[in-house]
């Protein structure tokens, strides 16, 4: 596969680049906004994005311009952006990087956004833990307020585009878009039902639209260099341009990795990443965060495309890649992260609040070798009993491990009841919740 160079990642890249209004606008910075602020309509910003195939990097990859054209064209009254920053989901860390290390990127991305659907206050919904990148944030806004791309009246148009920065409280459940509304609106956060969508009913009961940080960024590139570029770099026509992947486990050097959508697990985790950290072989790996259903060797030769891994029977979601060496106990790897899972949970559906302490204690009991053969349904029918039962997405997120794992390595779970290995892990009472 065709490398490309990096988009996103380009200018923080370069030696010296600090991220600064006056680094950014060194590199074109702000041109894209100049471009169309006041001088192409909304609406065919909109149609830009729409071409260009952009979709939602979050982890759901919808796509982008048609997002924006859900919301009510005649609609009297606030419309809002929200620019997803919760980032959290585990072995996922390219937002933080994109806002620590060019933090005006994002910001060009949401004014662009904002003017493309007629939101005047605009907010960064950041992960709280994310402190060093909210303090970027803010002071890159005030830098552009002072140069004029944001503000009242931007350059005489009549155009207002005003963003704030607001620190979530560390949930994971805010990352979901109608919990981060609930939790902007100074409630807890709690996911809402869908329908109806924040395409009509938002913040506040308004249209809004949320979308995530990469997504964003990469708007200023598309306008500057147009759709039918974008539309052309990575796999078209469904999943074009980049993506920043995190490449984290038992790789010789994880990272974030630029690289158009389409190489093979096996060009990012062998070429980007350096290959495994010792001569132990690649034994799993999760494609796209926790969320996404475990992977094994035999899948190395899939495309990092949104259809592909679908296809694969998992999901490309946040683009966090996970890589687990032979000697890893997959039991273990599902425990660990269905107690991130369980932790996080927040209460507000049955199925998930009590279903995710069952496969907790489930899991524990058969690593702490006290498990029964029967355990093994009692797992695949409380994921049944779990996924697609939920309010948002989080059930089906937390059976992927499971199901994953006792879909390949059933023989570890059935090792370990048996009592045949000793895996040497340690004791229940050690591990953390
Ligand atoms: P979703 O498919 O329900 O929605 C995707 C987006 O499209 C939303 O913005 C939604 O409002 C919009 N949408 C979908 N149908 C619509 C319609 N008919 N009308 C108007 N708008 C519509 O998915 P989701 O629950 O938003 O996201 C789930 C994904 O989030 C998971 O797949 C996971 O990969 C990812 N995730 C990411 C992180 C992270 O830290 N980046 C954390 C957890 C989960």
């Amino acid at each position: 596969m065709r490398m490309h160079e990096p988009i996103l990642l380009k200018n923080m890249l370069q030696p010296g680049y600090t991220g600064s209004l006056a680094d950014y606008e060194r590199t074109g910075g702000y041109q894209a906004l100049r471009k169309v602020l006041g001088k192409v309509a909304p609406a065919e910003v909109t149609a830009m994005v729409t071409k260009s195939g952009l979709r939602g990097r979050g982890g759901a990859g919808f796509p982008t311009g048609i997002k924006w054209g859900f919301l009510p064209k005649d609609y009297q009254g606030p419309r809002y952006l929200c620019c997803n920053a919760d980032e959290s989901e585990p072995g996922t860390f390219k937002d933080r990087q994109l806002m620590e290390r060019d933090p005006h990127q994002v910001l060009e991305g949401i004014a662009i956004a904002s003017y493309a659907i007629g939101s005047e206050t605009s907010y960064i919904y950041i992960r709280g833990e994310f402190a060093l990148g909210a303090a970027i944030l803010e002071r890159a806004i005030r830098e552009a307020r002072t140069a004029g791309y944001l503000g009242k009246n931007i350059w005489g148009t009549g155009i207002t585009v005003e963003i704030y920065v607001h620190r979530g409280a560390g949930a994971y459940i805010c990352g979901e878009e109608t919990a981060l509304l609930e939790s902007l609106e100074g409630k807890r956060g709690l996911p809402r039902v869908k329908p109806p969508f924040p395409a009509t009913h938002g913040l506040y009961g308004r249209p809004t639209v949320v979308n995530n940080v990469e997504t964003l960024a990469n708007l200023p590139h598309i306008i500057n260099r147009g759709p039918e570029w974008f539309a052309a770099i990575g796999s078209p026509p469904k999943s074009t341009g980049t993506r920043v992947f995190c490449v984290s486990g038992h790789v010789q050097r994880p990272g974030n990795y630029e690289v158009p959508m389409g190489i093979t697990f096996r060009e990012l985790i062998y070429g980007q990443a350096g290959g495994m950290r010792s001569d132990k072989p690649l034994k799993a790996f999760i494609p796209g965060g926790a969320s996404a259903p475990f992977l094994t060797p035999d899948h190395l030769d899939v495309k990092m495309d949104f259809e592909s891994v679908a296809q694969a029977g998992s999901m490309l979601g946040s683009g966090g890649v996970t890589v687990m060496e032979e000697g890893t106990s997959m039991v273990w790897a599902a425990l660990r992260l269905m107690e991130f899972f369980y932790h996080e949970s927040c209460g507000k559906c049955t199925p998930c609040r009590e279903g995710s302490s069952w496969l907790t204690q489930t899991l524990r009991r058969i690593l702490d070798k006290r498990g029964r053969m029967e355990d093994l349904e009692t797992l695949a029918d409380l994921c049944k009993n779990i996924a697609g039962r939920t309010v948002c997405a989080f059930g089906d997120a937390e059976v992927a491990p499971i199901l994953s794992t006792l879909q390949y390595w059933r023989h570890e779970y059935e090792d370990l009841i048996r009592e045949t290995k000793s895996l040497g892990l340690p004791g229940v009472s050690e591990l953390v919740m």
